[in-house]
């Protein structure tokens, strides 16, 4: 399989190459020159399989050529070994024909470690075979960074910086990270806020002279791999409702574009998915565009949900290439009007094609607080807020009742219990059984003030096992 970029003047990469690339050289992103398709029969001969086996069946063809068989299967097995349910990601109804795919088993409790999980040990494997190492730079508001370092915890040849900002990630997201240790894990809380540690990220990756020729690696969902991962949820969820035999649509809580344009794959794949709802908060730049056609930055707001608080979405390029007719030279032009502050919109029949599969909503801190009291009376089930958002946009969105609607799971409400306090649910949030810990637990971290040459210096002593590169 190869991989080409959406604005059209990188080289083609084959998978072990964008596993280890970041942004394409054209500052575009990276998608299957060709996705695979598979037939109806085909699908439905897959149900029942275990997750991981059918983790194998759905992205054998993008690994193809890179990864043999027998490797891939083992990796998967053990990726998905490490979940706390039997069944991976169970769905649990809530009302007639109204499922949550719950995707927070994974040691972090947030669906990210179907991702980061696979990426750790895809990463160890290829770099295993080429005799290389890599290094991690990454920044976190508090999800990317706990999976991120889970994933990467037993990587043999990749070393993990990730930065946070400095007093503003809450105390379970922060222990998630510092209280695990080892030689190749480091924790860096910066005196600055998040745009600050991104900014710092982005900068590293323009100019890796400090690396002293080490590569860097990207762990957020501009690394293809990531997505791959995510695709073969939908397909599960799918199979257990009576899929492909049946359509069925999902809702899904999102920021950076990233899970939902698996979904989106996923379809384009062969899976029958009635619709795609764009589930968002009050960082509503996807819902604007989908209700609007207006794709405009506007500035960023602090909610209950902080795992979906961006201004842009970095994957929305990836559906924007598709909707162009893969166009690479037509999503340069675009992107640079936005660059330049222009935001912008597409052309009448593009929205319009858009919009047959996709609807949206953004719902507020208000109403995500109702949504998660309102379901936890009728069923019990307490969500976290950005599951709730899923909720509500599935039951305003919902174009048939007929059709099951799935929405998925993105966190355990522990991880966010000041939604759970202001949605007045008197339940007491109490951490799974591998965390039980968590507070007793020690901490390490170095705290670095707000200096990129001071960060990079952290990292080029620390770059090699602890030990300088
Ligand atoms: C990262 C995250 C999201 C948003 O995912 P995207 O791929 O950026 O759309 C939603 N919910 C939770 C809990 C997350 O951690």
């Amino acid at each position: 399989m190869r991989y080409i970029s959406t604005r059209g003047q990188a080289p083609a990469l084959n998978f072990e190459d964008v596993l280890l690339a970041g942004l394409a050289t054209d500052g575009g992103l990276y998608v299957p020159e060709n996705l695979p398709r598979f037939t109806q029969e085909e699908i439905a001969s897959w149900a029942g399989l275990p997750y991981h086996e059918l983790a194998f069946r759905v992205m054998r063809p993008f690994v193809t050529g890179s990864i043999p068989d027998a490797d891939f299967k083992k990796i998967l097995e053990e990726t998905y070994g490490v979940f706390s349910h039997n069944a991976v990601a169970p769905l649990r109804q809530l009302n007639g024909n109204e499922w949550v795919l719950e995707l927070f088993h994974g040691p972090t409790l947030a669906f990210k470690d179907f991702a980061l999980q696979l990426l750790g040990r895809l990463l160890d494997y290829v770099l295993e075979k080429r005799g290389e190492r890599v290094v991690i730079v990454g920044a976190t508001s508090g999800d990317t960074g706990s999976a991120a370092i889970e994933g990467c915890k037993h990587c043999e040849n990749v070393d993990i910086f990730i930065l946070h900002p400095h007093n503003r990630v809450s105390e379970v997201q922060r222990r998630q990270m510092t209280t695990i240790f080892g030689e190749n894990i480091h924790n860096i809380a910066i005196e600055g806020n998040f745009d600050d540690c991104q900014e710092m990220v982005k900068a590293s990756f323009a100019d890796q002279s400090f690396l002293k020729g080490t590569r860097l690696v990207a762990v957020n969902s501009i690394n293809w791999a990531r997505i791959m991962a995510q695709i073969v949820y939908y397909f599960y969820a799918a199979l257990q409702l009576g899929g492909p035999a049946r359509s069925v649509s999902f809702s899904v809580p999102t920021g950076n574009f990233g899970d939902i344009f698996a979904g989106y794959l996923a379809r384009n794949m062969g899976l029958p998915i009635n619709q795609l709802i764009v589930a968002t908060n009050r960082n509503d730049i996807l819902h604007r565009f989908m209700s609007g056609n207006q794709y405009v930055k506007e500035t960023l707001h602090a909610t209950l949900s902080p795992s979906m608080d961006i201004m842009v979405s970095s994957n929305f390029e990836r559906l924007l290439f598709d909707l162009h007719g893969r166009n690479g030279a037509a999503i340069a032009g675009l992107m640079d009007t936005f660059k330049q502050g222009g935001g912008f919109s597409v052309e009448q029949e593009r929205w319009t094609e858009a919009r047959k599969l996709f609807d949206s909503l953004a719902v507020d801190d208000a109403q995500t607080c109702e949504t998660i009291a309102e379901v936890f009376e009728q069923t019990g089930e307490l969500l976290d807020p950005h599951t709730a958002i899923g909720v509500k946009a599935a039951r305003e969105c919902r174009r048939s009742l007929d059709i099951p609607m799935v929405i998925l799971g993105t966190a355990h409400p522990v991880k966010f219990p000041d939604a759970v306090e202001k949605a007045g649910v008197g339940k007491a949030l109490e951490l799974p059984a591998h965390l039980s810990d968590l507070f007793e637990r020690d901490e390490r971290c170095t705290v670095l003030p707000n200096d990129l040459k001071a960060v990079q210096a952290f990292v080029s002593q620390h770059g090699n096992r602890g030990k300088p590169l």
